[in-house]
C-alpha cells in the first residue's frame, strides 16, 4: 500500500464532517437499533430501509419484544425487504441474546460474530457504531471504494482479493474516530464512488485514488465472469372457495423461507395428485394462466404460472395442517407473503 493511512483517514473524516449523513434514524442509538439497521442494510439501500426500520421499531421497540414475538409476525414486518433469511436469523439471534446474554447485547467481537446472521463486517459495524470500538468494516460500499483506490485485483468471491481488502480496511481505519470513519466510507461509496459513473471530481480521495490517477475506475472492482442466469418455472395453485383461499407456509430455509405463499407443483399434470395427497379430493375445474409473473432472483429468474381452482366446498381436512391455512382474502395483510405472490393476489382481487 503506497498511501499514507493517516492522510487517507483524515481526508475521509474531513469530507464526512461536511457532506456525510449524520441524521439517519439508527445513528446514536442503542445496540439493538444499530444491529437491526445493519441487518436491514445488508443488500438493501438506505432509502428503502428507512420506512421498514421505522415500522419494525414501532412494533418491536426493544430486543426483548423481538425475541418474544412469533416468527410469523417478524416475517410479516420484513415482507418486501427480501432476503428473508436475515429476518429469521435476526429473530434467532434475539433469542440467543435473551437466553444466553441476559438480554444484553454482547460487547465482544467473538460473541457478536457468533450470533446468527452476523459476519465479520456486520460485527465490526455494530461494535463500532453502538459502542465506539475500533473495528474495520467491509460492506459493499467500502469494498468498492477500497478496490478502486488501491486497484485491488480479482473479484469479491476470491479469497486473495478479500484478504487484501480486509488488510486495507484494517490499515486505513483510525484508532480514534473509527465510527465516524466507517460511516464516512459507507457514505462515500453510496454517494460519490457510485457503482457506475463514480463522481470522481467531487471525491475527496481523488488525489489518493490509484484508479482515478490511472483512469481505470471502470475496471475496479473486477467482476466475476458472468454466466447466463438460469431460468426456472413453477405453477402456483390458487384454491378458492368464496372469499377464502388456501395458503401454504414455505419451509424455513430456501427462497422466501417461512413466508406464506400458494402451494406449488411442477406442472399441470401434478395438480390432481397434489390435491389427492393434501386435500383428499380431486377437483378438476381450473383455469391455468401461463407465466403471469416473472421474478428476478440474484441467481436465477422465476416464471410463475397460476392455476385458479374454484372449490365448491372446503375439504374436510387438509394434511399437514400446521403449514396450510384457509384465509379470507381481506385478511391477507395479516400474513407475511413474498412480494410477487402478494402482487399476484392483489391483481386478482382487483
Ligand atoms: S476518485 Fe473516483 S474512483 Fe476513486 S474513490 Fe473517489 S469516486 Fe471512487
Amino acid at each position: 500500500m503506497d498511501v499514507d493511512a493517516a492522510s487517507f483517514a483524515r481526508t475521509v473524516l474531513n469530507w464526512y464532517r461536511r457532506y456525510g449523513r449524520h441524521d439517519l434514524p439508527w445513528q446514536q442509538q442503542d445496540a439493538y437499533r444499530v444491529w437491526l439497521s445493519e441487518i436491514m442494510l445488508q443488500q438493501t439501500q438506505v432509502s428503502t430501509v428507512i420506512p421498514y426500520y421505522q415500522n419494525f421499531i414501532e412494533r418491536f421497540p426493544n430486543l426483548g419484544q423481538l425475541a418474544d414475538a412469533d416468527i410469523d409476525e417478524v416475517l410479516q414486518y420484513w415482507q418486501g425487504l427480501g432476503y428473508y433469511a436475515r429476518a429469521r436469523n435476526l429473530h434467532k439471534a434475539a433469542r440467543v441474546v435473551r437466553d444466553e446474554h441476559n438480554g444484553r447485547f454482547p460487547r465482544t467481537f467473538d460473541a457478536v460474530a457468533a450470533l446468527p446472521g452476523i459476519g465479520r463486517s456486520t460485527a465490526g459495524a455494530i461494535l463500532s457504531f453502538a459502542f465506539g470500538q475500533c473495528w474495520p468494516i467491509l460492506d459493499g460500499n467500502v469494498k468498492r471504494v477500497l478496490a478502486r483506490c488501491f486497484r485491488v485485483p480479482g473479484w469479491y468471491g476470491q479469497s486473495d482479493t478479500m484478504k487484501q481488502l480486509w488488510y486495507l480496511a484494517e490499515s486505513v481505519t483510525p484508532e480514534q474516530q473509527a465510527p465516524d470513519f466507517n460511516q464516512a466510507m459507507m457514505d462515500l461509496g453510496s454517494m460519490v464512488c457510485l457503482k457506475s459513473k463514480p463522481k470522481c471530481e467531487a471525491c475527496p480521495l481523488k488525489k489518493l485514488c490509484s484508479s482515478y490517477l490511472h483512469h481505470s475506475q471502470a475496471e475496479y472492482p473486477q467482476r466475476k465472469p458472468s454466466r447466463a442466469k438460469p431460468h426456472k418455472h413453477t405453477l402456483m395453485l390458487l384454491h378458492r372457495h368464496g372469499d377464502q383461499i388456501l395458503l401454504w407456509r414455505r419451509p424455513p430455509s430456501g427462497i422466501w423461507g417461512g413466508l406464506w405463499s400458494l402451494p406449488e407443483v411442477d406442472d399441470e399434470h401434478a395438480i390432481e395428485l397434489w390435491q389427492q395427497s393434501f386435500l383428499s379430493m380431486a377437483q378438476t375445474q381450473r383455469v391455468i394462466q401461463d407465466s403471469v409473473i416473472r421474478h428476478q432472483f440474484t441467481h436465477y429468474s422465476l416464471d410463475i404460472s397460476l392455476a385458479i381452482i374454484e372449490m365448491e366446498q372446503l375439504p374436510e381436512q387438509v394434511s399437514d395442517e400446521e403449514n396450510y391455512v384457509w384465509v379470507d382474502i381481506e385478511a391477507l395483510a395479516n400474513h407475511g407473503l413474498p412480494t410477487p405472490v402478494r402482487k399476484l393476489l392483489t391483481t386478482l382481487q382487483d
